[in-house]
């Protein structure tokens, strides 16, 4: 079974963080060990937005080698185990990309699940990231720059020996129709494993600081994270 997946996309904003942070709590929700773990050193804000606050070691100093890896495990909603990055830019040539590897290995044998909240873009740590996880999961919004860039990490991912293993649609519109979503897969060339929709929820929760999964549970997003959620998890 696949545990580790990286959340990209090419372009920023499509909502990587937005969809690791509630798919983790949501694996956390049906009972998995599920560990999430901010891999964008440079603008990290997975922590923020599972309201953690007092972050004193982060994923930067494990990548440092100035602390162990369990210093930066913090504990978010329904016992999801948090590695925040760091906030300051100050030590950020400091950080060995390299051993991410390890921290992979090292979270792989105490959780069930390990989402990786990977940078934006094709940057040496946004490639690092695609072949830190056993697969890489795309979130792309249903427009064409979207889309695009998509498919450059896509082939990206292959070319470096990483394995995409699917899409995520975030900010679907209702309407849409499931030939749209085949077309964008066609495109894409990796099948869409869950399609999240725009809804206005996702962004009250993050203005305050809670994932829609557990601040708005009965809203739509919410329950299409949770089905995304109990297909990784093989939860009929
Ligand atoms: P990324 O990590 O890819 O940069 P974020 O997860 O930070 O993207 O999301 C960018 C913005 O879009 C945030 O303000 C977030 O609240 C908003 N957003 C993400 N997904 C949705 C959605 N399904 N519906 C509405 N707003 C969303
Ligand atoms: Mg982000």
């Amino acid at each position: 079974m696949i545990r580790a997946y990286t959340i990209t996309s090419g372009k920023g904003g499509t909502g990587k963080t937005t969809v690791t942070a509630n798919l983790g709590v949501a694996l956390a929700q049906y009972g998995r060990e599920t560990c999430v773990v901010d891999t964008d050193i440079g603008l990290a804000n997975l922590g923020l937005v599972l309201g953690l606050s007092e972050t004193p070691v982060t994923l930067n100093e494990v990548l440092t080698g100035e602390a162990p890896i369990q210093d930066a495990i913090y504990e978010g909603p329904y016992g999801l185990m948090v590695v925040p990055g760091g906030l300051s830019l100050q030590r950020f040539q400091d950080v060995d990309p390299e051993r991410l590897k390890d921290v992979v290995r090292d979270l792989t044998d105490i959780c069930d699940f390990l989402l990786l909240d990977a940078p934006a873009g094709i940057g040496p740590d946004a490639v690092l990231a695609l072949t830190a996880a056993d697969e890489v999961i795309l979130v792309v919004n249903p427009e064409i720059a979207s889309i695009v860039d998509a498919i450059k990490v896509r082939v990206l991912t292959e070319t470096v020996g990483g394995t995409p293993g699917g899409a995520i649609l975030n900010r679907a519109a209702l309407e849409k129709s499931n030939t749209n979503q085949r077309r964008i897969e066609r495109a894409l060339g990796v099948s869409i494993i869950g399609s999240i929709p725009e809804d206005p929820s996702v962004r009250e929760a993050s203005a305050a600081r809670m994932p829609v999964v557990v601040r708005s549970p009965a809203s739509k997003s919410s329950k299409a994270f949770r089905r995304v959620a109990a297909s990784l998890a093989a939860i009929p």
